[in-house]
């Protein structure tokens, strides 16, 4: 829309709220609300929608003959408005750059088991250890580092002590548009014996399938920043299976296990288990995306 200011010569209607601008030379030169928020709104249009522009127009009025003085102020009033003009397009400053890049990849991550579904459960020591309180203590512990990456933005399936079913975690990972999913379990067996972590996908993952290098990126992270025992990765029937995008089980260690299961609950190495899960994403992402590497 493009209009032509509006000179007047004699009593004009006008805005009731007005900017004077001058009334020293023989004329005024008046800026009402409405053009105000118009020059406002044309601004703001150039340097959004491309090939939309929209000029601004103002109530314009010189009642008397024009003197030499108000030619040279509607010269400098116009010189100082251009130059105002070319420096916001040019925004030398970088006022309008955005200061946060916006996160490009969803990572869902999710605490096994929770309620009344509390998983692997120490009997043997007191109070009890249950899988589903450990599950919860190390994803709460990647959110913070999954959150802390630029380019990553958590998306945390269980964030409390309640039970939610398998197909409503893949539901609002998928809803969330997640990356990748990644849910933290602990393991158990009959006797003491076994510990170590292992990193499971659902055997209807092809060979060539993402889900794979996601398990065998963040198993020998994890392992490395544990030093705990790699017991490899592997698929089994799971409820993974419902993902279109990689998800992987992350069986953390062995409840069953006196030594490992003292560890498990210890806040400093559930901190380290986090951090190399976090650290195979992250080798991950950039293995999947790699023209997106910062240089
Ligand atoms: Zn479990």
């Amino acid at each position: 829309m493009l209009r032509k200011h509006s000179v007047t010569g004699g009593p004009k209607k006008t805005s009731p709220i007005q900017v004077v601008l001058s009334t020293c030379a023989g004329f005024t030169l008046r800026l009402s609300a409405t053009s105000a928020v118009r020059l406002v709104y044309a601004l703001f249009v150039v340097r959004g929608v491309r090939g939309l522009i929209v000029f601004p127009y103002g109530d314009f009025e010189y009642p008397g003959p024009m003197t030499r003085r108000g030619v040279v102020l509607i010269v400098a009033v116009g010189v100082v408005a251009a130059a105002a003009f070319v420096v916001f397009l040019a925004d030398p400053f970088n006022w309008l750059a955005q200061s946060e890049p916006v996160p490009s990849y969803v990572i869902a991550i999710d605490a096994g088991h929770g309620g009344r579904d509390p998983g692997a459960i120490a009997e043997d020591v007191e109070p009890n250890v249950y899988e589903k309180d450990i599950n919860l203590a190390i994803v709460e512990m990647l959110r913070e580092l999954v959150d802390a990456e630029p380019d990553f933005a958590a998306e945390q399936i269980r964030t409390l002590d309640i039970f939610i079913s398998l197909e409503d975690r893949i539901l609002q990972a998928a809803e969330a548009g997640a990356e990748v999913y990644v849910t933290i379990h602990v393991n158990s067996y009959f006797n003491a014996d076994p510990h170590g972590i292992e990193t499971i996908i659902d055997d209807t993952r092809e060979q060539d399938d993402d889900a794979w290098v996601l398990a065998e990126l963040i198993q020998s992270s994890v392992t490395e920043a544990t030093g705990a025992r790699d017991r490899g990765t592997r698929s089994q029937e799971s409820y993974l299976q419902r993902a279109t995008f990689p998800a992987v089980s992350v069986e953390t260690g062995y409840i069953t296990n006196p030594e490992e299961r003292a560890r498990l609950i210890d806040p400093a190495y559930q901190q380290q288990i986090a951090q190399g899960i976090l650290n195979g994403i992250r080798q991950f992402i950039d293995w999947r995306y790699p023209a997106n590497l910062s240089p």
